[in-house]
């Protein structure tokens, strides 16, 4: 499992690749600007970007350059610009493979693997996350809790393995918002809250009582594996 940071201004295209992605097995973040992507990849340290070159605030070629200044994190450009001296640019700039608009996820999952692999990376094989006694796969879409398979609904699933992948992480609940329910921010934390308690009920625990989801006051959440005995 590889963790993807997704940079496209157009949602329409940010939704379907983080959906294709994810059921591939990566666990996907995005950024809808080339600033909001730039701090992103630097500051969490992500195993590849896949950076759109038309972006409202900046061109992508400048940003890669300003991301190659402080990172050497695998890059895979997505142009819809069919210009061979854009993508020749762009490859001196620093990327490691580039699709041309548009293109399918299973094809963007396809370089991604190849990129990673010829990196040496560890991404491609089995993308299964486990945090303690607790597993997700992404591809039979099963979590199993010591040794028993809880019964969850798709996005109590989604919820899980958003959060189990970035396990000892906070996660906001804007990127949940964004990112699980794909939708844009504003007043949807209460349908968090209530998924988040459903997700705690089935995993046998409470929010006064944390073993695996334990939140972070006026920050988000946070997966981890429980400390010692529950
Ligand atoms: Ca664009």
């Amino acid at each position: 499992m590889a963790q993807i940071l997704i940079v496209e201004d157009d949602p329409g295209i940010r939704g379907a690749l983080i959906r294709g992605l994810t059921e591939r097995g990566h666990a996907v973040d995005s950024a809808p600007t080339a600033m909001a992507g730039l701090e992103h990849a630097v500051g969490r340290r992500p195993d590849l970007v896949v950076l759109d070159l038309g972006l409202p605030d900046m061109d992508g070629t400048t940003m890669l350059r300003m991301l190659r200044g402080a990172s050497t994190v695998p890059v895979i450009v997505a142009t819809a610009r069919d210009d061979e001296t854009e993508i020749v640019s762009v490859l001196d700039a620093g990327a490691d493979d580039y699709l041309v608009k548009p293109f399918a996820a299973a094809q963007l999952d396809a370089r991604i693997r190849a990129v990673l692999r010829r990196l040496g990376d560890g991404a491609g094989a089995d993308p299964t996350v486990v945090v303690g006694g607790l597993s997700v796969d992404p591809r039979s879409r099963r979590a199993v809790l010591d040794g028993a398979e809880l019964e969850l609904t798709p996005r109590e699933f989604d919820l899980l393995h958003h959060l189990a992948a970035r396990a000892d992480q906070v996660v906001s609940k804007r990127e949940l918002v964004t990112e699980v329910w794909q939708q844009p921010y504003g007043g949807a934390d209460k349908t968090v809250d209530v998924h988040l308690s459903w997700l705690r009920r089935k995993l046998g625990e409470t929010a006064q009582s944390p073993r695996y989801l334990h939140s972070v006051r006026g920050v988000g959440i946070r997966l981890s594996a429980p400390a010692g005995p529950a």
